[in-house]
């Protein structure tokens, strides 16, 4: 054989070998496809979550409404491990053994905001586009035009029209491009839509109408979203879910302290019921992921209740995951960094795809998948 024959063959082998390694990773489709629920937290803490509750800030007169002794009782322990798990009791027992958490600075492991702004409206556009537009600067800003991956999922084969978005803010309609998507995006005060709707649609539809306006006209509060997304998975097995949540951001404002540990715990408690739910659905079993964010973080200190551009440590939030082919890893204790604009293609990669932009997207973050080694 030639020399050049040979090299020509050596490199014909190495090409199939590293398309192989490529093709499995990501670009083929898997053969049973799996589901996703990408959750959203509006202005959770990486501190609550990963400290528990503050002993200063439930102390504090100032942001409690006088009966924080029961609070204290509730979710105060001198021990740290304890006390986060009394605020967040699924996450600290269930998640943390099945899947992994990032955002602990304490032990200098690193999750952050890019986008410079630290508000909800562009956090969201980070998160579901997977890059950073600078234009969008505002929560007034309006319709959003840029690519987003829950589009582009709903732009694949298998999951069309099998991409649903529940919403606590008409702004998410507007970051989602709700004008002009055909996917399920639901937002203050629309119904879970269709004729044949089972009798738990029929009530979260009802429910929502006699709920308060608690945050205005524009807002709804976490437990309408809940009842209206979990409704609408059982009865209609959507693939790829959206689930934006805000009580936490809007008592944080108020600086009702108690109100934002009481709506995490009970968010807590609701997504570890939604996990049983579809565990117990064999569409649903041993297929699904749920990747859990906030869109931004929150100040420190008398500074707990502000986010933004001014507000320091606004931009360090946390991420968690757990699904098929996420390896157990649980609360991650290394030093590395992720920036929020990673989810995205990160997101489509667990689906089997490579989520592409007009604009560059963030790096998967490679310790989510099982190609990944340590
Ligand atoms: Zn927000």
């Amino acid at each position: 054989m030639k020399f050049k024959n040979r090299i020509r063959i050596a490199t014909l082998t190495f090409m199939a070998f590293f398309s192989f390694l490529v093709c499995s990773s990501y670009s083929v489709p898997i053969k049973e496809p799996r589901n996703l629920v990408l959750i959203l937290i509006d202005g959770y803490r990486w501190r609550e979550l990963f400290r528990g509750a503050d002993q200063g800030l439930l102390l504090n007169v100032k942001f409690n409404s006088g009966d924080s002794a029961e609070r204290f009782k509730k979710y105060w322990d001198d021990e740290l491990l304890v006390r986060r798990k009394k605020l967040m009791p699924f996450t600290w027992s269930f998640i943390a053994k099945h899947g992994q958490l990032y955002g602990n600075r304490d032990l200098g492991n690193f999750v952050n905001v890019k986008n410079p702004y630290r508000i909800s409206y562009p956090g969201r556009a980070e998160v579901l586009s997977g890059f950073v537009d600078s234009s969008i600067n505002s929560n007034s800003y309006p319709n959003n035009s840029n690519m987003n991956v829950l589009e582009f999922l709903n732009g694949k084969k298998l999951y069309q029209n099998r991409v649903a978005s529940f919403a606590c803010w008409g702004a998410t309609g507007r970051c989602l491009n709700k004008m002009n998507s055909k996917m399920l995006i639901n937002v203050p005060w629309e119904n879970v839509p269709g004729d044949n709707l089972t009798e738990a649609e029929t009530l979260a539809n009802e429910i929502q109408q006699y709920a308060p306006r608690t945050f205005g006209e524009g807002e709804r509060l976490d437990f309408e979203v809940y009842a209206l997304a979990k409704s609408y998975i059982k009865a209609k097995h959507p693939k790829v879910i959206y689930i934006d949540f805000g009580d936490p951001d809007e008592y944080a404002h108020e600086g009702k302290y108690e109100n934002y540990l009481d709506d995490i715990h009970n968010l807590d408690d609701m997504i570890g019921k939604l996990w049983k739910m579809m565990q117990e659905d064999e569409f649903y079993k041993g297929k699904t992921t749920f990747f859990i964010v906030p869109d931004h973080g929150r100040g420190a200190g008398d500074q707990w209740p502000d986010h933004g551009a001014g507000v320091d440590h606004s931009n360090e939030t946390w991420f968690m995951a757990m699904g098929p082919g996420i390896p157990a890893k649980g609360e991650i204790k290394t030093k590395t960094q992720v920036f929020q604009d990673q989810y995205a293609k990160t997101i489509a990669a667990l689906l089997g795809f490579d989520y592409i932009a007009p604009k560059p997207v963030g790096e998967i973050i490679e310790s989510l998948t099982n190609k990944h080694r340590d």
